[in-house]
């Protein structure tokens, strides 16, 4: 949607002190907000986020973290004084919302417990903003000062990507990812309901945003967590007003975890091509899907250095010697020497084909990478996954609608997140270059703001 002329009294009020000099009106008891707090973007094409087509030489007005008004040029008043920025020939779309990270975790390529800290989830926050990741879903890995930190950067910090967190998730005795170097204590292991419902009390207090599960033998390595478990585990959320998201693999326990009541699929389905049946499930439900295509990429895409490593784009950002480790012999064999290795590139092929499938019947699909832990590069993969989505099927707005309006409405903060709309947060993204002419135009980012405040 777009809002035409939707001017607030502040913005009337700003538009009269700009066509009256001689009598300058009494300031009222409710002061509009200073015009130092208002700046334009002036002649973008604006892309809202919801799938309609962009609006050519348009105009987006900002006042504090919010969109004040936006529109075709000439459609609403420019308040005098504020600050310019001419955006001729560019593309303002919403901030990329990312429903899968997680932060705190890695540094360089280790991922590990003693890593998180309230630096390091800064840190993490502030490198999805770098890359117009404005929104991040951190999915079950989460521990304290995640807490204290969550929601948008306050006012005394600088931009970051604001948080959303799971906590601590669920997996079964012994169950993956508890089993994993680095992980041990991190997901909750449960064994009986009774261990289920004290730990949702725990959650309901922390008042996750979303309770996640790890329902995933890793091509029968490890033990899943039971049906009964992660059965009561959704109906205890539920009680509490929680909704649930899952990491799964195969189609089987996709189909019992949506029965159950599952809120969203975290993963893609990777062992099978989703089914009628299974479509039918979703779309009663009202369950939506997350494809994650750059986490299976990551599994198998350093057995030989990926080009990406010479782009100026990630290289910006990214240590050196992460890439050095990266492009070295003895990395690429270690990756080639997972007994699973040869499956990798099979159930990307799989995920694809699911997510074209499942976004032509209308199911709801959302966006998300799993980046955080290591080779997963926060913000950057983000474009990337964009682009695996496009070479999926979809067109780049559906790619972009699912990281942005659609993104939003999985995560239930629509009112606020996703769309360019007055009222909205002032998350944007400005490109040098059309994203609907080419998806790899993501890349070409001139600026980006979160909450209304310039990322450097
Ligand atoms: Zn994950």
């Amino acid at each position: 949607m777009f809002h035409g002329i939707r001017l607030s009294s502040s913005f009337v009020f700003l538009a009269i002190l700009s066509s009256c000099t001689s009598q300058p009106p009494v300031p009222s008891s409710s002061a509009p907000p200073a015009v130092s707090d208002t700046f334009v973007i002036d002649g973008a094409q604006i892309w809202d986020g919801t799938g309609t087509p962009p609006v050519q030489d348009a105009v987006l007005v900002v006042t504090g973290d919010r969109i004040e008004a936006l529109g075709a040029r000439g459609s609403l008043k420019i308040p005098a004084g504020a600050k310019t920025i001419p955006a001729q020939g560019k593309t303002l779309i919403p901030g990329l919302i990312n429903l899968h990270g997680h932060v705190g975790m890695t540094k360089g390529l280790k991922a590990s417990r003693e890593n998180y800290s309230k630096e390091n989830i800064l840190a993490h926050l502030k490198q999805y903003a770098r890359y117009g990741v404005t929104t991040v879903m951190s999915l079950g890995t989460d521990f304290e000062p995640m807490f204290e930190i969550r929601g948008p950067a306050k006012a005394e910090e600088d931009p970051r990507a604001t948080v959303f967190t799971a906590g601590r998730g669920f997996t079964g005795k012994n169950g993956y990812p508890a089993v994993l170097p680095g992980y041990a204590g991190v997901p909750r292991e449960v064994d009986t309901v009774e261990q289920v419902k004290s730990n949702l009390e725990e959650l309901a207090r922390q008042k996750v945003d979303v309770v996640k599960i790890w329902v995933d033998d890793h091509w029968g390595h490890y033990p899943k967590i039971r049906p009964e478990l992660y059965g009561a585990i959704i109906a205890e959320a539920h009680k509490q007003n929680l909704r649930v998201m899952a990491h799964l693999f195969y189609l089987e326990d996709a189909r019992r975890l949506i029965e159950a009541g599952l809120d969203g699929m975290a993963h893609s389905i990777r062992d099978h091509e989703v089914d009628d049946s299974l479509i039918k499930l979703l779309k009663e439900k009202k369950a939506f899907a997350i494809p994650t295509l750059t986490r299976e990429e990551s599994t198998f895409i350093y057995a030989n250095p990926p080009a990406f490593l010479d782009d100026p784009f990630f290289r910006k950002w990214v240590d050196p010697e992460v890439i050095t480790t990266l492009k070295d012999p003895a990395y690429a064999k270690k990756v080639k020497s997972d007994p699973d290795f040869s499956k990798y590139p099979q159930q990307l092929k799989i995920a694809k084909k699911n997510l074209k499938k499942l976004w032509d019947a209308g199911v709801l699909i959302g966006f998300g990478t799993d980046t955080g832990p290591p080779g997963r590069f926060q913000g950057y993969f983000e474009h990337r996954e964009l682009e695996l989505m496009v070479q999926a099927g979809l067109t780049p707005s559906q790619a972009l609608q699912a990281a942005t309006s659609n993104a939003a409405e999985c995560l239930h903060i629509a009112r606020d997140y996703g769309t360019l709309e007055a009222g909205k947060r002032a998350d944007l993204i400005l490109l040098d270059a059309d994203p609907f002419e080419d998806i790899l135009n993501t890349r070409k980012i001139n600026q980006v703001w979160i909450g209304g405040r310039p990322v450097n």
